[in-house]
């Protein structure tokens, strides 16, 4: 078995350690006699296991008592409408800032529920940066301010914790799209009213959605919000209303004991630091290659990057492959090359993508 370097931005690659162990289970879990896809959902060993897997993400991001964790399906983009619908409750209007294109399909997406009003865009600079929370500007009375902490197309990461008590609106409650860097650095999750994402990134497959709520924003859903996604229902019947994408909820806990064995997120962290300067001070460093994010805004998980003569972008991309190093190219809307290295992309996989890069460069210079 020859495993490559995988960069892609999602799904993405996953700890080896975890899919060995689901491979182990995988005809018979503890001894079940049965593998985990084939369980009730509602039988006690796999009552354990979504047990456990909340458990662990609640200890790793230190969820406080008054937030519940959800197990949901129908990943971000559905979120974009689930938000409004179980948020607006008597408002009829919601802000958003905007970072780049998953915020902005976030905003067009809850016009069809609201009249949704842009705080702050950082559009006219081509979405490379984070627009300092004291130019944003809040309506009067919106049910929540929207926000994506991490671009994962263009590569931009709030280098700040969206926190309206600063700006004196600390009774509009922030929602974060979190899912291309949850779990990758600190987050004060008490800062936020809702938190959400899809998992195929740092988490586990697709399919399964985390939305971490304060419980006072359950119970406001609008009349035509449908049952299986109201929040309060999903939170009333500990995410199994319906049949929880089971399989995703086990590989995720599979991932969050990996986390706990890494040192949890503080470890990580750091990793994710020293992984994003490897790569960004190389980038710096070269005039064969270019980083336009603000460096104040440069994402650690998804790294898009420039190479200066784009006639090599299609050499470079099949030179990279051939040498273990896939899923480079960088998202249509962007051109040129990301790199997305969330938590399972250990530090020698940036090395071997540096080296390359060098190597490259050295030739094609
Ligand atoms: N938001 C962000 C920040 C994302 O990175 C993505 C997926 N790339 C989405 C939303 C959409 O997620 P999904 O396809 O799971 O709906």
């Amino acid at each position: 078995m020859s495993r490559v370097w995988n960069f892609s931005a999602g799904p993405a690659a996953l700890p080896e350690e975890v899919l060995k162990q689901a491979a182990e289970e995988m005809l018979d879990w503890q001894g079940a006699g049965m593998g985990v896809m084939e369980m009730s959902h509602r039988g006690k060993e796999f009552t354990s296991i979504a047990e456990a897997a909340e458990a662990d993400l609640r200890e790793l991001m230190a969820v406080p008592d008054n937030y519940r964790i959800l197990f949901m399906q129908g990943g971000a983009i559905a979120e974009n409408a689930i938000i409004p619908m179980n948020l607006l409750g008597q408002h009829d209007s919601a802000d958003y800032v905007v970072t780049g294109a998953w915020s902005a399909k976030s905003l067009k997406e809850a016009r069809r529920y609201c009249k949704a009003h842009v705080a702050a865009s950082a559009e006219a600079g081509g979405f490379t940066s984070v627009p300092a929370m004291t130019e944003w500007s809040l309506s009067d009375d919106p049910a929540y301010l929207f926000t994506c902490t991490n671009e994962t197309i263009g590569g931009v990461e709030y280098p700040f914790e969206p926190d309206l008590a600063a700006i004196g609106r600390a009774e509009v409650p922030v929602v974060a799209d979190v899912s291309s860097h949850i779990l990758s650095r600190a987050m004060d999750v008490s800062k936020y009213g809702l938190l959400f994402g899809g998992a195929q990134k740092n988490i586990g497959p697709a399919g399964l959605t985390i939305v971490i709520v304060r419980e006072d924003l359950l119970g406001r859903s609008v009349p035509a919000c449908p049952t299986a996604f109201d929040y309060k229902t999903v939170a009333d019947n500990g995410s199994m209303y319906n049949t929880p994408p089971t399989y995703g909820i086990y590989i995720a806990g599979l991932v969050f004991q990996w986390l706990k064995r890494q040192g949890g997120v503080a470890a990580i962290e750091a990793q994710n630091i020293a992984k994003a300067k490897l790569l960004y001070d190389y980038l710096d460093a070269s005039d064969f290659y270019a980083s336009k994010v603000d460096p104040a805004c440069r994402s650690r998980m998804n790294v898009p990057f420039f190479l200066a003569d784009e006639s090599l972008n299609e050499v470079f991309l099949a030179e990279s492959k051939a040498a273990g190093l896939v899923q480079l190219k960088g998202h249509k809307s962007v051109g040129g090359m990301r790199a997305s290295i969330y938590n399972a992309m250990p530090l020698a996989g940036v090395q071997a993508l540096v080296d390359f890069m060098r190597d490259f460069a050295a030739r094609k210079g």
